[in-house]
């Protein structure tokens, strides 16, 4: 599905000899590093703070602590998404209120998301899923008008640009209060382990997310919060101020590779390729395409008799799953994720992909379907 040893291969100089220094510095925690690898990201994203994390799954709930939600509030979601982002909310003692995304899209809109706000409601979060904003535009003005709270899951979606309807050009997690993202090694910008970080343009809120993220303390044993240790380790820190220098080259590889997929697969009626929105660009985390008839294990079973791998994001809804039975909803309550389930099977992509294998992966698809 990705190849990052072929990555690595290409930039091993740079890795090798930034691992090394970190090593040699001995700064294993909250080394010089980690704060050059924020002020970087944060530059790259064009937000006004940027506060690493352990993983992205911590960024989530870090958002939701430091906007002092309380028990029972509700977050409203996608239904259709990577199970850490409505665990994040769970786990904070709220209230997940699940929707369906929009089928062409994959990702949660303004008009579903207004049915689901109740007098209970504190706060949306909207996933960028595969790589591809959510309309940000239309909801942070829902959220205007209802004051709610936006936290943008940009796991999947570092780097990719939000176009406002006045042309103006935003990062995925760079709208919202809190945006948060993830580093885990198959992210777009992914490093050696795990890792995560909170983006917001809000000094109030930057300063809560930092303390709460060690341990709620400001000053060294003063303690304002509760808080957690979850901090980005140095060698991490290291690896990704590499990394972040190529990462736009990345992306546009990625992109490049989901050109060649759009074309060659365009003919094939058999199944539908990822659509691409007019208001964000797309980074392509993941290359999801939509099989019609049922067919879909049938064609992740022939992709595998040719040693292509693919996968499927997500295979159920996360309602049905037995942690989430305690919310109560309906088996039937969500239509377009139940058929999203079905259809979607994700190709290989990444930043080294080349020629001959896309060719090879297009032509066993269209020979599954001739
Ligand atoms: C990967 C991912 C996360 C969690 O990131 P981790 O670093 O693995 O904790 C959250 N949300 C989405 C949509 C993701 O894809």
């Amino acid at each position: 599905m990705s190849d990052l040893r072929a990555q690595y291969d290409r930039i091993k100089p740079e890795i090798d000899s930034a691992i090394q220094s970190v090593i040699n510095s001995t700064a294993f925690i909250k080394g010089p590093e980690v704060t050059m690898f924020e002020e970087e990201l944060r530059e790259y994203n064009g937000v006004k703070h940027v506060v690493s994390c352990a993983n992205g799954t911590d960024a989530l709930r870090l958002a939701l602590m430091a906007l002092g939600l309380k028990a029972g509030d509700e977050v409203i979601t996608s239904n259709f998404t990577f199970i850490a982002t409505v665990e994040s909310i769970a786990m904070q003692g709220l209230k997940p209120v699940l929707i369906d995304p929009d089928h062409g899209s994959f990702n949660v809109t303004a008009e579903s998301i207004k049915k689901a706000i109740t007098p209970r409601t504190r706060a949306i979060m909207p996933v960028h899923l595969f790589g591809q904003c959510a309309d940000m535009e239309n909801i942070m003005e829902l959220a205007r008008q209802h004051s709610l709270y936006v936290i943008e899951d940009a796991a999947q979606a570092t780097g990719a640009d939000f176009i406002f309807s006045n042309k103006s050009v935003k990062k995925a997690g760079s709208i919202g209060h809190i945006g948060a993202t993830s580093f885990f090694p198959s992210k777009n910008l992914g490093c050696y382990g795990d890792g995560g970080a909170l983006y917001t343009n809000d000094d109030g809120i930057a300063g809560k997310l930092r303390s709460i993220a060690n341990h709620g303390m400001k000053v060294r044993y003063c303690y304002d919060d509760i808080g957690v240790n979850s901090r980005l380790d140095t060698v991490q820190a290291a690896i990704l101020r590499v990394k972040l220098r190529y990462h736009d080259l990345f992306n546009d590889a990625r992109r490049t590779a989901a050109d060649f997929y759009d074309r060659a697969l365009a003919a094939c009626t058999g199944i539908e390729t990822p659509r691409r929105m007019t208001f964000s660009t797309h980074i392509f985390n993941q290359y999801t395409i939509k099989v019609k008839d049922g067919r879909r294990d049938g064609l992740k079973k022939f992709l595998e008799s040719k040693n292509i791998p693919s996968m499927v994001y997500y295979p159920s809804p996360l309602h049905s799953q037995d942690a989430y039975k305690y919310l109560g909803c309906g088996e039937t309550d969500f239509p377009v994720t139940a058929q999203l389930c079905k259809q979607v099977i994700s190709l290989p992509i990444h930043s080294e992909m080349e020629q001959q294998q896309l060719e090879y992966i297009t032509d066993a698809v269209l020979e599954f379907f001739k």
